[in-house]
């Protein structure tokens, strides 16, 4: 770790009470954090996107060790089907506001820091604004538009966004900073999933223990970044299963072509993120199933399955036979395919490999088909040992 994301002057104005010191004493006998640490963590402003599963470890332990202002941002109120995860509330918070009901649980775990409630939507009208006045961000969100849109202010606005989500029995977290080297959220995800194709918690369920754990994983690299020790999470995705309660950490890479941190970014400001996140292109392109692919592989018909998701999508999950041309690059590597045989694009659900037909219709490819749902549907009625993500 290079140093704090706190500078100097911010630690040197805290000062530390006698009452601060005991209630801290575990993390001052650290050497790697110390009075110097803590006050970095005292000087520290954190917002938190989200009172819910992941927000409330994240929040209840960054409060506990001490970060000076937790910002916390949420419209919504607590429900009964919310206190098997959520445990910032409890069950005579029914109906109460999530940040009330926060700000008091935070505030008996630690009555020394501030926090800042902003009652509303995270939305592209407050979201710059925001997200200035705090050092980093804490993203629990549970939808991809608020993902992208946290994603994008904060490569914005040059803070580091500490990522978690979670999904049944697996989640994942990693900390996007391309100012600290790292990629951002659009870098792996250029293009969101289709609308509905990827169920929330709402939807699919979830261990209620599981964003008790990303949350926290959550808050872990917080701390690292505002104390400034350790090797944080950027470039890197640590994967968790709790079912086979396995860790499994996969690298990820800047996409020189990203469009909000690339080398010629072209989004510079929040765009609409439901418009960007809700909109089907209506437009069909020729489709096959995955039965029909594997019909095709089984007859050993010429032709040429292309795969243009991300190569760190390709490690976790691949078809076999299938040539990776990334999104961004086939334009330039057209020439790798073969004009005189059918092709068959694929990528996560078919949306992105549905713009890749489109351009080889446009190109003068004849015989080209986008397989419908992607390699998500090729596990799901092919092979089911291709892992889903
Ligand atoms: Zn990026």
């Amino acid at each position: 770790m290079k140093g704090s994301i706190i500078n100097d002057k911010r630690c040197s104005s805290m000062q530390l009470s006698a009452e601060e010191m005991a209630r801290y004493s575990r993390h001052l006998l650290m050497p790697e954090v110390t009075p110097d640490g803590q006050r970095r963590l005292k000087a520290a402003r954190v917002l938190c996107i989200g009172a819910g599963g992941l927000g409330s470890p994240a929040t209840l332990y960054l409060a506990a060790a001490g970060v000076g202002t937790i910002g916390i941002v949420d419209f919504d109120d607590v429900d009964l089907s919310n206190l098997q995860r959520q445990i910032l509330h409890g069950t005579k918070d029914i109906g109460r506001s999530k940040l009330e009901s926060a700000r008091d649980r935070l505030h008996d775990i630690n009555p020394e820091i501030e926090i800042e409630l902003h009652k509303s939507r995270f939305s592209s009208e407050n979201g710059s604004q925001l997200v200035s006045q705090y050092d980093m961000v804490v993203d629990g969100s549970d939808n991809f538009p608020t993902r992208y849109l946290s994603n994008d202010v904060c490569v914005f606005e040059h803070k580091p966004n500490v990522y978690g989500s979670v999904f049944r029995f697996e989640g994942q977290t990693t900390v996007f900073a391309p100012h600290l080297g790292g990629p951002c959220y659009r870098c792996l995800f250029p293009e969101p999933p289709p609308p509905d194709s990827v169920p929330n918690c709402a939807q699919a369920g979830v261990l209620g223990v599981l964003p008790g754990i990303i949350g926290l994983l959550q808050a872990i690299e917080t701390i690292k970044l505002v104390v400034g020790i350790g090797e944080p999470l950027v470039g890197r995705l640590l994967h968790f299963d709790a079912l086979k309660m396995k860790f499994r950490e996969l690298t990820l890479r800047r996409d020189s072509q990203c469009p909000v941190c690339g080398e010629n970014p072209t989004i510079f400001s929040p765009i609409d993120y439901e418009q960007f996140c809700g909109a089907r292109d209506e437009e069909a392109v020729p489709a096959i199933s995955a039965r029909e692919l594997k019909q095709k592989m089984d007859g050993r018909e010429r032709f040429q399955l292309i795969d243009v998701r991300e190569p760190f999508e390709c490690e976790i999950a691949r078809i076999d036979g299938a040539k990776l041309i990334p999104l961004g690059e086939i334009a330039e590597r057209v020439d790798e395919l073969q004009r005189e045989w059918p092709i068959v694009v694929h990528c996560h659900s078919g949306r992105r490999s549905a713009a890749v037909v489109r351009l080889l219709l446009q190109r003068g490819f004849a015989n080209v088909h986008n397989l419908e749902g992607g390699i998500d549907a090729w596990s799901d009625q092919i092979d089911p040992s291709v892992p889903k993500y």
